[in-house]
Formats: C-alpha cells, sequence, structure tokens
C-alpha cells in the first residue's frame, strides 16, 4: 500500500491507540459483567441458604415450611428481587417452588456442580441459578434450585458493550484525523527541504533550507542538509575557479609564445636571434607542459581508486637521495650544501608514489626557493612509530600571512618578487592531495628571508 508519511504516521499511531483501547475496554466490559455476577451470586448463595432452612423433609416429600407466611414475603419482595426458588426430589420431580414461577420449572442441570452458579435459560430468558443438594441424615434427599433473571444485567452489559464499540470506533476515526493533522504538521519541515532542494540547481547554489523552530532532529536534519549544500557550493567556486585559474595559467603562455612568433615573423632575422627566440618559446611549451601534467597529475590524485595499485612501500632515506640526485645540477649552480640525516636505526619506509609527489615538491621547492650557497638539512626520525621528516632550508621565506594559503592551487606568494624563480604555484597543492591520501600531515614553519622548514608526519 503506498501510503504518504502523513498517512502512515496516522495509521500506526491509530494501530497502536486502537490496541491500547481494545485492551482497557475489554478490561472495563469484563471487570462490569464479573461485578455484576458476584452481585447476582451473591444474592443466589444467600437465598438459597436461607431457604434451605426453611424446609422441611417429611418422608420423602420435601416442602417450605410456612408456605403462606414465606408466600407474603416472597411476593413482596418479587417487584425488587426476583428470587426463583424450587426444591426437586432425586429423580427430578418438582416438590415446591416460589409462586413468582408460575407455571414455569427451573432446568436441573446434573451436569453443573453443586454450590457453584451458571448460565442457563428459563423460557428463552437468560437465567442465573445455583443448586444445592437437600440431606438428611447424610442422605441427599432432593435438591434446592435457587435462580435470579440475567435479563436486567445482561442488558446493561449489552448497552455497555455498545457504548464501548461505538466510541472505540469513534474515537479512532477522529483520532486518526487529528494524528493525521499533527502528522502533517510535524513534516512541514521535510516538506521545506524537499521543496528547496527540488528547485536548486547549480545555479541558485546558494538558497537554503528554511530552519524549523524548534530544535529536534528535523532541525538537525534541515541543518546538515544546509552545511551539505555550502560544502557543494564552495566545492563547485572551488572547481570553477580551479578551471578559470588552470586556463590562465595556459593562456599566458600560449599569447607569450604567439606574440614572440609574430615578432619573429614580421622581418628577417639573424641565426642568433632565431636561436634565441625559439630557445624561448621551447621554455614555454615546456613550462606549458609541466602545468599540463601536474594538473593531470591533480587530477588523478583526486580520484582516488586508480593510484591505489601503484602504493608499493620505499626506504624513505633512499628515496630521498633519489629526489636529490635528481635535481643535483641545480644544486650544483646555485653551490647548496645539502645534508641527509636519519636520526633512526630502524629502516623506515613510506608509500613510494605518493611520500615521492610529496617530498619531490617539497625538497624541489627548498632547492628552488634557497639562496645560492646556503645549507639544506633534511633529518629523519622516528619518535613513537612515527616517521617525521624535516627539510630546512635558508631560503627567501614565506610572509606569514601567506602561509594558510600554500596548499591552495595556483597560489604564489609574493610571486612579483621573486620573478627569476619559475612556478605555477601547483606543487604544494599535489603535495597536499598525496599526503591527503595516504593520512600524512604536512607543517610549514617560515619566516621571510631567512628560510622555511617543512614538516611531512608520515
Ligand atoms: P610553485 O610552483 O610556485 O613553487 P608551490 O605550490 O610548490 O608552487 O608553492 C607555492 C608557493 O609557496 C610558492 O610560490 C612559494 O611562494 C612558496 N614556497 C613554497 N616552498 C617554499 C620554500 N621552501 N621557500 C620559500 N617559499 C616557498
Amino acid at each position: 500500500m503506498n501510503l504518504s508519511f502523513k498517512n502512515r504516521i496516522a495509521l500506526h499511531y491509530m494501530i497502536a491507540t486502537a490496541i491500547i483501547m481494545a485492551v482497557i475496554f475489554s478490561a472495563v466490559f469484563f471487570v462490569v459483567q464479573e461485578t455484576m455476577y458476584q452481585n447476582i451470586d451473591n444474592d443466589l448463595t444467600f437465598e438459597a441458604s436461607k431457604h434451605s432452612g426453611e424446609i422441611q423433609i417429611i418422608d420423602n416429600a420435601i416442602h417450605f415450611i410456612n408456605k403462606k407466611e414465606w408466600e407474603e414475603m416472597e411476593h413482596r419482595e418479587i417487584q425488587i428481587n426476583p428470587v426463583f426458588i424450587q426444591i426437586i426430589d432425586t429423580l427430578g420431580k418438582v416438590m415446591d417452588k416460589s409462586p413468582n414461577l408460575k407455571s414455569d420449572v427451573l432446568p436441573f442441570k446434573n451436569s453443573e456442580k453443586y454450590s457453584t452458579h451458571f448460565n442457563t435459560y428459563l423460557k428463552d430468558k437468560a437465567i442465573r441459578q445455583i443448586q444445592k443438594p437437600i440431606q438428611s441424615n447424610g442422605e441427599t434427599k432432593g435438591y434446592l434450585l435457587a435462580a435470579m433473571s440475567l435479563e436486567p444485567s445482561m442488558m446493561v452489559l449489552i448497552k455497555l458493550r455498545n457504548v464501548l464499540i461505538i466510541s472505540f470506533s469513534l474515537m479512532l476515526s477522529v483520532l486518526y484525523f487529528i494524528s493525521r493533522y499533527l502528522a502533517g504538521r510535524s513534516i512541514i519541515p521535510v516538506k521545506n527541504i524537499t521543496e528547496t532542494t527540488n528547485h536548486i540547481t547549480k545555479n541558485n547554489l546558494n538558497e537554503r533550507v528554511e530552519l524549523p523552530f524548534y530544535k529536534d532532529e528535523l532541525y538537525d536534519l534541515s541543518f546538515g542538509i544546509n552545511k551539505l549544500l555550502k560544502r557543494i557550493e564552495d566545492a563547485i567556486e572551488r572547481e570553477r575557479q580551479f578551471t578559470s585559474d588552470a586556463s590562465h595559467e595556459l593562456r599566458t603562455p600560449l599569447s607569450s609564445l604567439r606574440g614572440t612568433l609574430e615578432v619573429l615573423i614580421r622581418k628577417p632575422r639573424t641565426q642568433e636571434e632565431y636561436e634565441s627566440k625559439i630557445k624561448y618559446g621551447l621554455s614555454e611549451i615546456d613550462r606549458m607542459s609541466q602545468t599540463l601534467e601536474q594538473l593531470l597529475l591533480l587530477a588523478r590524485l583526486n580520484s582516488t581508486s586508480k593510484i591505489i595499485n601503484n602504493n608499493e612501500d620505499i626506504s624513505l632515506p633512499i628515496l630521498i637521495e633519489e629526489i636529490l640526485s635528481r635535481n643535483n645540477n641545480e644544486i650544483l649552480s646555485k653551490n647548496l650544501s645539502v645534508e641527509l640525516k636519519s636520526e633512526t636505526s630502524e629502516n623506515v619506509v613510506v608509500p613510494k608514489y605518493h611520500a615521492n609527489l610529496i617530498l619531490d615538491n617539497i625538497i624541489n621547492n627548498a632547492i628552488k626557493y634557497s639562496k645560492k650557497n646556503t645549507q639544506i638539512h633534511i633529518s629523519i626520525t622516528n619518535p613513537k612509530n612515527n616517521i617525521i621528516c624535516i627539510i630546512k632550508d635558508e631560503g627567501i621565506g614565506i610572509k606569514n600571512d601567506d602561509i594558510p594559503y600554500l596548499f591552495n592551487h595556483f597560489f604564489r606568494s609574493d610571486a612579483l618578487e621573486h620573478k627569476h624563480i619559475y612556478g605555477n604555484g601547483l606543487g604544494l597543492s599535489i603535495a597536499q592531495k598525496s599526503a591527503e591520501a595516504i593520512n600524512a600531515k604536512i607543517y610549514v614553519e617560515s619566516s621571510i628571508n631567512s628560510g622555511s622548514i617543512f614538516t611531512i608526519k608520515f
């Protein structure tokens, strides 16, 4: 059955209430019924005992003593308490009976236990009856039957049952509509969420779900959805920024290349001029392909699944030596003294693919931003099962205010201050993404003009 959430809540609520009400109403009904039977049974027991003492047995005949007096009394009592009394012998023959029975005879039930109460019929009318044996000298001479009409009690019980059934159905229907209404009201925030999320597209991502008044689970849900929307909005904004930065980064060398070629073609040049312009053009092409490669790498790092296959381990000192030897020319040309100190006796290993991307970019920067004739210290420690690698240079340093932005795509600190140092601001983004992939952390300390310290905790 395809019920709406509102109707389902109302239905569940109604079923639960129906069960509780059915139990309570049945209990009320049975308590009333039992109380009525108990009252009638007390009266019957009393009447049966009273009349048992008012009989006389002569030979095998059993009769009431002072029948006349008893008749008058009974006659009076009949208006308020119609107790039927009847005496039968052991063969079931009626010996005597109360005048209110007239021609009727109370049925003798051999199957019923003596002195217990049971329901039966007297001329199709419901009665409650008790049967007491009449004994003389230890011998059963007959039975005294006492009965009372159940009609008035039955009427009360039937009325009570009808009232309970009608009020049960009425209450349930009213309850269904009330709980449907209340459920409808309480899911208004859910409707708001559906409406808002339905008409949010990437052009109006700044819209938010209205927060409910009460701080309940629905408030948390709306709040959570708003936070999610904010994250999506930020991610899309970052993506947009990234695309525009990336195209800018590629367009600049392209237009510079075009400009150079246009100038070159205008008139004949000397061999040296051609060579120098073509070399410049080639270096611009190299820059573009480097940027393109880094962009592709970033894209690959964002889709984690492809990288995991690449992750074999490598000894950290070996990896650093490999990176240093790849940069040997630059080290020599700047006359840098690089010191690699491993302060651990253990052979510390790191995931090769990601560790290489992290250290390659950070060591490259340390070399690139170092001043000539300075030192670079690289140390490896292994405290409390952590692998820590510190790369310290004596380079140009980074402004304190810029440190939080270092890992943003295309961010370059004070690029105009060091135009001669080429960079595109993607290296540390790649390092950071790689660190995230292997749960490593990168910390930066730096002071302008005196150097930087990059700490990597693997
Ligand atoms: P880039 O290609 O510009 O070097 P990175 O993402 O590797 O890009 O670094 C971002 C910026 O951080 C650099 O432009 C530079 O301003 C600063 N930076 C990074 N490492 C160092 C360092 N060791 N010394 C000084 N500045 C650094």
